[in-house]
């Protein structure tokens, strides 16, 4: 990829510049925690967004997708604002530094990409950190805090993107780095790196490439329930919640509230269980968290789906060792932690049987846990 974009660059624009890259991510466990002041633990992947720049001494900036084949050209003001979608992140990012109080100039790119898009990898976080890393390098020496680019990447998607996102994605792009995920603690924002090098295993991401659109929104409905059994117990969120906690308000709430509830408590333990075992190195420990996690997201949180659903069941059958929905659910992909000898045999049968009953291979998708921001030297 970078070969490419050089000779691009230098096709376009005559000269050379610098060359950035930010990753997508995964989530491997804490799912519908973040608002719930839980933990997350998210790690950067080996697919990521790529971009030469170079300062061009004028007040616009000049910008080539390579993927989209499309160019665009804006100004640094507010009113300057491109219509195209993909360039309004690059945009976002400029005005958030500028708003910060950080220095962006003019500036000329090329950029490309292999972060799967929609596929819940977040190709746009990579997207938003690239630049913001980048700009924080090249105007103005590295002064802007790594939580600060996070928080640039994330305002872009609320102000410029129209999505109302959490921090996770652009947390996990900016402050990645190899062989090691990184527990977020929600609530508090403080982070911790654990190893990851799960020797003789592989991750691998199965997309279903479905979606439900579901009529009402059950994410705010999640949310809702969350707050009323918090409300009950007199806490902020459920962050504090227990098992015992919530047995002592079992008839004040409806049944359904106190499934939610109960995921969410078991959840943020799974996290912390889960850190536990990286320490020691037993992957088969991780493995079993993100099957129960699956078994609360489907059975207690109820926003699994049929396909994701027969995903972990194949799974199951094929002895992976881990599998699970990863993000909000209803669609998108299951996350696999399978060891080498199994996989083979586990990714065949999984398109095999996924076409026969719906009628198409989910998307195999590997990752790698790697670097989130930086500069890529020559
Ligand atoms: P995701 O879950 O992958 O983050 P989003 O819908 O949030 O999905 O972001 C995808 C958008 O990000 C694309 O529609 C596009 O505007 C932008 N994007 C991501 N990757 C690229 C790329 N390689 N080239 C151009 N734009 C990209
Ligand atoms: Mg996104």
């Amino acid at each position: 990829m970078k070969e490419k974009i050089q000779e691009q660059f230098k096709q376009r624009f005559g000269t050379d510049g610098v060359i950035y890259a930010s990753a997508g991510r995964i989530n491997l466990i804490g799912e519908h925690t973040d608002y719930n002041g839980g933990f997350v633990f998210p790690g950067a992947i080996d697919k990521y967004i790529m971009a030469e720049i170079n300062i061009n001494g004028t007040d616009k900036v000049r910008v080539y997708s390579m993927d989209m084949d499309a160019y665009c050209e804006f100004g640094l003001n507010e009113e300057d604002a491109p219509q195209d979608q993909w360039a309004r992140y690059i945009f976002g990012v400029c005005r958030e530094t500028i708003k910060r109080g950080g220095v962006v100039k003019g500036f000329d790119t090329v950029f490309a990409g292999n972060v799967p898009l929609g596929a819940g990898l977040s190709s746009s976080a990579a997207l938003e950190s690239c630049f913001a890393f980048a700009l924080n390098d090249l105007f103005n020496d590295n002064k802007i805090d790594k939580f600060e680019l996070a928080k640039i990447g994330q305002s872009t998607e609320h102000n410029y993107c129209g999505v109302n996102c959490g921090i996770m994605d652009q947390f996990a792009s900016v402050f990645g780095k190899k062989d090691c995920l990184m527990r977020l603690d929600c609530r508090s924002l403080e982070h911790e790196y654990f190893p990851f090098h799960p020797e003789g295993y592989k991750l691998v991401l199965l997309n279903s490439k479905v979606k439900h659109e579901l009529v009402d929104s059950p994410y705010n409905k999640r949310r809702e329930s969350c707050e009323r059994v918090a409300a009950t117990l007199g806490l902020e969120t459920l962050r504090d919640a227990s098992y015992t906690m919530l047995a002592d308000v079992r008839d004040k709430i409806s049944n359904e509230d106190y499934r939610r509830a109960r995921f969410v408590i078991g959840e943020k333990q799974r996290v912390l269980d889960v850190c536990d075992a990286l320490e020691r190195g037993d992957y088969e420990t991780v493995g079993r968290c993100m099957f129960e996690t699956h078994d609360g997201l489907s059975r207690d949180y109820e926003v699994s789906c049929e396909e994701l659903d027969y995903l972990n069941d194949v799974a199951r059958e094929c002895g992976v060792t881990g599998s699970r929905i990863m993000g909000g659910g209803f669609g998108g992909c299951t996350i696999n932690l399978v060891k080498e000898d199994r996989y083979d045999h586990f990714i065949a049968t999984a398109k095999e049987k996924f076409n026969a009953k719906y009628g198409h291979e989910p998307e195999v998708i590997n990752v790698i846990i790697s670097d989130g921001a930086h500069r890529v030297e020559d």
